[in-house]
């Protein structure tokens, strides 16, 4: 039984920029986690590419964050216009199913942390109509618009008209990095589904970038979803795919309908993975594990497609 993939989070297009933004590698075919030759044998694939920008340059006094933000962004459209036959940009949810039947796979675009846009929440609604359908609101620091999981520290005024801004214009509120504070000042305003796009269980493995079992309830209150990260430092110790098997077993617990979790990889953005998963291809293998385990086809079908195109479907109109 081989399942469709729609993964909520990767690194593609920071991969691609390369040491100097000297490009290195294409999608159809690189070295990276993920590229579409490699994709093309899964039997439908929708890829969430952020745009990754840290106030903490990775290029320090020689590109801007600005810069950086609208490199990645170049990167993904060029890439993706430049294999057109293979993959499109979705701007409406509704286009990932037909472009599954057409045999055509699916990027869509979304933020990790908006310091490329000076955190400003009136240039969302621009961002919304460029195609941008996911936002965090911040990586690991703390920023004018909330505390991080290594800082702590609540949302801000600000932060509270992003989350308002955000959802006004289609765009899912995406809780991956933040403090556990900032978390529970997020649920008290949203009116939308949030979704933890790449965070494990942190009752399976304790680490500050995975949520609670109380933070994966509340998700599950508003409809959202939280993605399953390949990252081995947030699966466990040396970890396996019986590891990774091990979230969302303990998720499944929480939800036993299996509506609330999804897959956010986190691929190009990790340098370590579970044992015997490499990339985009390894998936099925995943798949494999989680039906030994005894997880039913139908909700190994709505972890890998169903949930995330849900929400999206739901929230992104
Ligand atoms: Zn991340």
């Amino acid at each position: 039984m081989n399942f469709p993939v729609f993964d909520l989070h990767c690194d593609t297009a920071l991969a691609m920029l390369g040491k100097d933004f000297l490009a290195e590698g294409t999608l159809k075919k690189n070295q990276f986690h993920i590229d579409l030759e490699r994709a093309s044998a899964l039997p439908g694939y929708a890829q969430c590419f952020a745009c990754f920008t840290t106030p903490r340059e990775k290029f320090p006094g020689r590109f801007t964050v600005e810069d950086m933000f609208e490199r990645e962004l170049a990167v993904i459209l060029r890439e993706v216009n430049a294999n057109g036959d293979l993959i499109q940009l979705i701007y409406e949810p509704k286009e990932i199913e037909l472009n599954r039947n057409k045999g055509l796979m699916s990027a869509i675009l979304t933020i990790e942390g908006p310091a490329g846009f000076g955190y400003n929440p009136d240039l969302l609604e621009n961002l919304s109509q460029i195609g941008f359908r996911i936002s965090t609101l911040g990586w690991n620091e703390k920023n004018p618009l909330t505390g991080s999981h290594v800082t702590g520290g609540g949302l801000t005024e600000l932060g509270k008209e992003y989350v308002r801004q955000a959802q006004k214009n289609g765009i899912l509120i995406d809780v991956s990095h933040i403090s556990d504070e900032a978390f529970w000042d997020i649920m008290d305003i949203t009116e939308a589904p949030i979704i933890a796009s790449h965070s494990n269980s942190r009752k399976v493995w304790d680490h500050s970038r995975n949520i609670t079992d109380e933070m994966f309830l509340a998700i599950c209150k508003t409809g959202g979803v939280a993605g399953f990260n390949m990252c081995a430092e947030f699966v466990g110790e040396n970890p396996t795919l019986d590891t990774a098997c091990d979230h969302i077993i303990h998720f499944l617990e929480l939800d036993p309908d299996g509506k609330h979790i999804a897959l956010g990889g986190d691929l190009d953005g990790i340098s370590h993975m579970p044992e015997g998963f490499t990339g985009i291809q390894d998936y099925p293998k995943f798949a494999e594990k989680l039906l030994e385990r005894g997880v039913s086809e139908d909700t190994v079908m709505d972890i890998f497609w169903n949930n995330a195109l849900g929400v999206i479907t739901q929230c992104c109109m």
